[in-house]
């Protein structure tokens, strides 16, 4: 499958979170938590103007998964999902406010500074994660669809299969280097914290299940 590629100004965020050395690297979980929080907004909002939808509190949660046999951290939500097109625009191009900021001080300042000042969203996955699948499957849609990427070299899409509306985002998380070490991403302590420190605040639960072999 030919790879589609990310617009210029996305592609420059994208590569400043792949390379980055910066420490405070661990706000890729606030930001894919705050993600899944908003698509839940998003039920949670259509649901009191449309009868057809019903909030079931109980159905609606973050689910942290990390698996350090595979290297993987899974955030999963049962939010309102993407489609296609979503992903495709949601994920392909970046030009939300963050980037946009991100363009206008960079020519005073370095990429440190940048990522503590704003939020940077879901690129930041690529701070921690080599390679990023996102599967979803948006409301009032049988199909489900699955983006992919490793990187500054593009993404692709192609449908798959999805038994509930949410989504999925599925982190491969980096091999450690003589320098540096992504383990910690894998640790449920280490999560837990992280969670604690950034996430206190979000309004539906975040469930967390942590393989420790
Ligand atoms: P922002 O959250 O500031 O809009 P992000 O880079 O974090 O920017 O996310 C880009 C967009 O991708 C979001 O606005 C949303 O439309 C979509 N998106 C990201 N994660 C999810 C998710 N878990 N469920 C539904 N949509 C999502
Ligand atoms: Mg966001």
């Amino acid at each position: 499958m030919s790879k589609q590629q990310f617009k210029a100004e996305s592609k420059r965020l994208l590569e400043m979170m792949i390379n980055s050395i910066y420490t405070q690297r661990e706000i890729f979980l606030r930001e894919l938590i705050s993600n899944a929080s908003d698509a839940i907004d998003k039920i949670y909002y259509r649901a009191l103007t449309d009868d057809k939808i019903v909030f079931d509190k109980d159905h609606y949660y973050i689910k942290v998964i990390a698996d350090k046999a595979s290297r993987t951290l899974v955030i999963r939500d049962t939010g309102i999902g993407m489609s296609r097109e979503e992903l495709e625009n949601n994920l392909g191009i970046i030009a939300k406010s963050g980037s946009l900021a991100f363009k206008k001080e960079n020519e005073a300042k370095d990429g440190h500074d940048i990522i503590g000042q704003f939020g940077v969203g879901f690129y930041s996955a690529f701070m921690v994660a080599d390679q990023v699948t996102v599967i979803s499957r948006a409301l009032d849609s049988d199909t489900a669809f699955k983006w992919e990427s490793e990187g500054a070299d593009g993404y692709t899409i192609e449908p798959c299969d999805k038994a509930d509306v949410g989504t999925e985002v599925i982190l491969k998380i980096k091999d450690n280097t003589e320098d540096d070490s992504y383990d910690e991403f894998l640790e449920e302590y280490r999560l837990r914290s992280i969670i604690k420190k950034y996430s206190d605040f979000i309004r539906y639960p975040i469930k967390m299940d942590v393989s420790r072999s």
